[in-house]
């Protein structure tokens, strides 16, 4: 009886181990993947489909992503790392978490700032699609006039209105990382000073969230990811639609710098067992194919020279086009340091 059960238990152990990561002879890669978007099944079995090499996948947030990457160190299996903030993406280069590349395919068709600083190694990560960090208001109770910029969220005129995710949520530290390049670290400062005393609550729930009580007039205006608009005026829910009544939505900055732009973008693993194959992963991830998923699929913007969208929800959400911030990604990102401190001091949760 012990023998067996200690085979039993030895092979079960066997097993486990390797039940969940094939052998690099079956052509398959490992990803690691903080996209949240249930359309993405897609993306990966059209890849699958035209590459014949299988995906295995992990899917966390980007914090637990990093954690694990960390814990695992050389022998961790991850050949891709998708992550989906400009953030998360420069913390984990600098963590040493990936492995750099040269690409002509990558270096062609992706925008210079939507990428990592590039070295004589190589460049540590891309965007592959973006995302608008917009305003929600209240179309009953708040004028649009009074919400058209990010500044004007901190103005006393706002005060008791302001609903956001937490600000250290890296949705929010990318855009105050921005913030700060735009204006400067002490008005930065005083600008979150002024966010936190004009809010209508503690920051709680995600970005969804902020856009229904918004809607019901628990807030005035409200922070949020333009994919999250889109996915509710795509709803087949008839009250998912009625909230997008509700609510005007408005692309700040128009007259100065821009809408500030955020990307969710992916890298090779800096241990990865099939870095090749991660790699063509990646080159994939450029195609107009998969840059037409992120349009229609996820209602996000694609990234890639040359790629246009045909999204109804986000071309009337947007008027058709907006002027975008143009500072590199990787700078938001670096700022996050920095901003995180701020927020700290403001008491900004
Ligand atoms: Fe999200």
């Amino acid at each position: 009886m012990k023998t067996l059960s200690s085979i039993g238990l030895t092979l079960a152990a066997a097993l486990s181990c390797a039940a969940p990561w094939a052998h690099a002879q079956d052509k398959v890669i490992n990803i690691y993947s903080a996209r949240h978007y249930p359309g993405d099944v897609q993306l990966y079995a059209a890849f699958t489909q035209s590459t014949g090499i299988q995906i295995k996948r992990v899917d966390a947030d980007d914090a637990g992503i990093l954690q694990r990457l960390r814990a695992e160190g050389a022998a961790s299996p991850a050949d891709v790392i998708l992550l989906v903030d400009a953030s998360r993406l420069w913390r984990a280069e600098v963590d040493g978490l990936f492995a750099p590349v040269k690409s002509k395919v990558l270096e062609d068709a992706i925008p210079v700032q939507l990428r990592g600083k590039t070295s004589a190694d190589g460049t540590p990560w891309f965007g592959f699609s973006s995302r608008a960090r917009v305003i929600v208001y209240n179309k009953a109770g708040v004028p649009k006039g009074q919400v058209d910029t990010y500044e004007k969220l901190a103005e006393p005129k706002n005060k008791g209105l302001l609903c956001t995710r937490s600000g250290s949520h890296p949705y929010n530290l990318s855009l105050f990382g921005a913030m700060n390049e735009h204006l400067g670290s002490a008005a930065t400062e005083a600008w979150l000073k002024g966010l936190v005393s004009n809010m209508a609550r503690n920051p709680v729930g995600g970005d969804t969230d902020q856009i229904k009580a918004t809607a019901s007039g628990e807030c005035g205006v409200a922070l949020t990811n333009t994919y999250y608009l889109a996915r509710l005026m795509r709803s087949d829910k008839a009250e998912d639609r009625a909230v997008m009544d509700k609510v005007g939505v408005v692309f700040p900055n128009q007259s100065s710098w821009g809408t500030h732009v955020n990307i969710a973008g992916g890298a090779v693993a800096k241990n990865a067992k099939n870095p090749a194959y991660a790699l063509q992963f990646l080159e994939f991830l450029a195609s107009t194919q998969a840059q037409e998923y992120f349009a229609n699929g996820n209602n996000e913007w694609p990234v890639a020279k040359g790629i246009k969208i045909s999204n109804p929800a986000l071309e009337s959400m947007s008027g058709g086009s907006f002027k975008a911030e143009t500072i590199p990604v990787s700078i938001v990102g670096m700022n996050q340091v920095k901003v995180q401190q701020m927020l700290d001091r403001v008491g900004y949760r």
